[in-house]
């Protein structure tokens, strides 16, 4: 039987130019050295599956497409080869799916050290036809990465996923920009190479399954790259993009605002640290660890973060005014009280005490 093409019993196997489905209606010249040579060699070479297009649902290409459609990895291609695409790197290859990066910096060393194949040039990556597109570029970058990628070489029915820190920004670009048979899932981790360090046991995986094609594999595909996180243990929430944002601007956006004003207090480790100093420390470590880049990004494209910002600082100055305005009334009765029985015709015994309430006042 023909190695390459184990489930026909033809004796003869059909020249390698010839359509799959001809098979059995052409005639060869077995005699013919050429023939005899290309099938030698055809016999040795691994199977690839090409022209699929042409292929026929009973034909053995579909059939082995198929398969590899079912089995349970996946072939994910990481887009933006940064602090965040390395880290989810090394978890999905540990899970033995097979990882391809393209970056605009070369990341090649790291991604060998990663078992990760890396192409500088996207046209490269996306002829090995990734099943997962995966976007980690910057918030700030990412339409401008999506609009640059040659998608024209890619499956027709690829799946892209994104896991920048909002959700309605990159659900309308690939809903913009995506022919319909793209599939699309917009998914946030709501953790990092520091919060998830020691492993992604209940932290939150967000996701919204914005389009994904109704027959199998495509649904079948876009569960596993679920599992992936399922697997480590992550609460899996599925939730509109719209939502999220509008809880993530008033946490996540928060916890970073926080994080970056702290950090800019320059805050130091004392030797009488409390529980509760020792979480601000954290804070600041954890969100100072995360580019500039991305929490511009939070804020820009997120429709909610602005007003978040402006509740945080009237709730600053609400404090503020409250121990102001409890200072105020202290300064005052003490003001009135040391002025009850001094003389009047001796207003400088008053004086200082007044500059100095004054003082404290402004
Ligand atoms: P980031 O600063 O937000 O993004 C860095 C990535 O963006 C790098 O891969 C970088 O490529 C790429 N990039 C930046 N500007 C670019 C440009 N002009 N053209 C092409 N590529 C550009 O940091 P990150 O932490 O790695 O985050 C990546 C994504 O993951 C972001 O969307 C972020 O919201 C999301 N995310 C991050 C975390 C986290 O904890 N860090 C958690 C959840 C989700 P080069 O390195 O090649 O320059």
């Amino acid at each position: 039987m023909c190695t390459l093409f184990p489930t026909l019993h033809h004796s003869k196997p059909p020249h390698p130019c010839l359509p799959l489905n001809n098979y059995s209606s052409c005639s060869f010249h077995s005699s013919s050295l050429t023939f005899r040579a290309a099938h030698c060699t055809l016999q040795h070479r691994a199977i690839r599956i090409r022209a699929l297009d042409a292929a026929q649902p009973y034909d053995y290409e579909s059939q082995i497409h198929a398969n590899h459609q079912n089995s349970t990895k996946l072939k994910i291609a990481i887009i933006g080869f940064g602090n965040f695409g390395q880290f989810l790197a090394k978890t999905i290859t540990k899970q033995g799916h097979i990882v391809l990066a393209h970056s605009r910096s070369n990341y090649s060393e790291s991604a060998h050290r990663l078992g990760v194949s890396f192409f500088s040039d996207p046209h490269d990556l996306c002829e090995e036809h990734p099943d997962v597109i995966l976007l980690c570029t910057s918030i700030i970058s990412t339409k401008y990465v999506l609009s640059s990628l040659p998608i024209q070489r890619l499956k027709r029915n690829t799946l892209f996923i994104d896991v920048l820190s909002v959700k309605e920004f990159p659900k309308n670009l690939f809903l913009q920009i995506l022919p319909l048979e793209f599939d699309i899932l917009c998914t946030h981790p709501m953790f990092g190479p520091e919060s998830g360090k020691k492993g992604w046991k209940d932290l939150p995986f967000i996701y919204d399954k914005v389009r994904i094609g109704t027959d199998q594999l495509r649904s079948n595909r876009c569960e596993r790259f679920l599992n992936i996180f399922a697997q480590e243990g992550c609460k899996m929430m599925e939730m509109s993009c719209m939502e999220h944002d509008k809880y993530a601007a008033g946490s996540q956006f928060i916890t970073h605002t926080v994080g970056r004003v702290l950090g800019k207090l320059g805050l130091q480790s004392t030797p009488i640290n409390t529980k509760g100093y020792e979480v601000l420390l954290e804070l600041v470590e954890n969100t100072s660890g995360d580019s500039y880049e991305l929490y511009y990004g939070l804020f820009m494209y997120n429709t909610n973060a602005t007003e978040q910002l402006e509740r945080l600082e009237m709730a600053f100055d609400a404090l503020k005014k409250q121990l102001f305005g409890q200072l105020h009334d202290i300064l005052r009765k003490q003001l009135f009280d040391s002025n009850e029985g001094l003389d009047a015709t001796s207003p400088t015994k008053t004086k200082p005490k007044a500059s100095s309430i004054a003082e404290t006042l402004t």
